[in-house]
């Protein structure tokens, strides 16, 4: 699937009720998800050849993690299989910071695209027109962590 086709799949998923089902848009990406069981907090998920899924690329994520950090960690798998593929090679596996044997301006790449999978800009703005500024509740719409939706707000951060 080229770039274009698979911004395509996701714009098609951006318009639909909020959150983003992250699972249904990997699936038609033709990305098969795993939640993977017993793995070490540390890891956030993996995407990896595959013989039987559509795109040829398989997604496993950290079952432990809470359900914000699954589908940041779907979303950021999902932009390496769209922008990245060529450098997925036996596979890529990213820690807990979404660090892996890539380059930090490659692991950037997928976070932006994951960023903009999950909070697309157009929805975010229609809310905030209507008076919802609230990091929390923009949060819990989008089915972010707050962290991840002040930063997209531009919002300042309790560290
Ligand atoms: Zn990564």
């Amino acid at each position: 699937m080229s770039v274009i086709e698979a911004m395509k799949v996701v714009a098609r998923h951006q318009k639909g009720d909020l959150p983003i089902q992250m699972v249904p848009l990997a699936n038609d990406l033709g990305i098969e998800v795993y939640r993977v069981p017993n793995w070490p907090d540390t890891l956030s998920g993996m995407i990896s050849k595959s013989n039987t899924s559509a795109s040829g690329f398989d997604i496993f994520v950290n079952a432990a993690h809470p359900e914000t950090r699954r589908r940041f960690t779907i979303a950021h798998e999902c932009a390496h299989a769209i922008l990245h593929p060529d450098l997925i090679g036996d596979g890529i596996t990213d820690d807990a910071l979404y660090r892996s044997g890539l380059s930090n301006r490659v692991e950037a790449q997928a976070n932006r695209l994951a960023a903009d999978i999950l909070m697309p800009r157009d929805r975010l703005n229609e809310l905030i027109d209507h008076g919802i500024t609230s990091v929390p509740q923009l949060a819990r719409m989008f089915g972010v962590s707050e962290q991840a939706m002040a930063i997209r707000v531009g919002a300042p951060q309790d560290v």
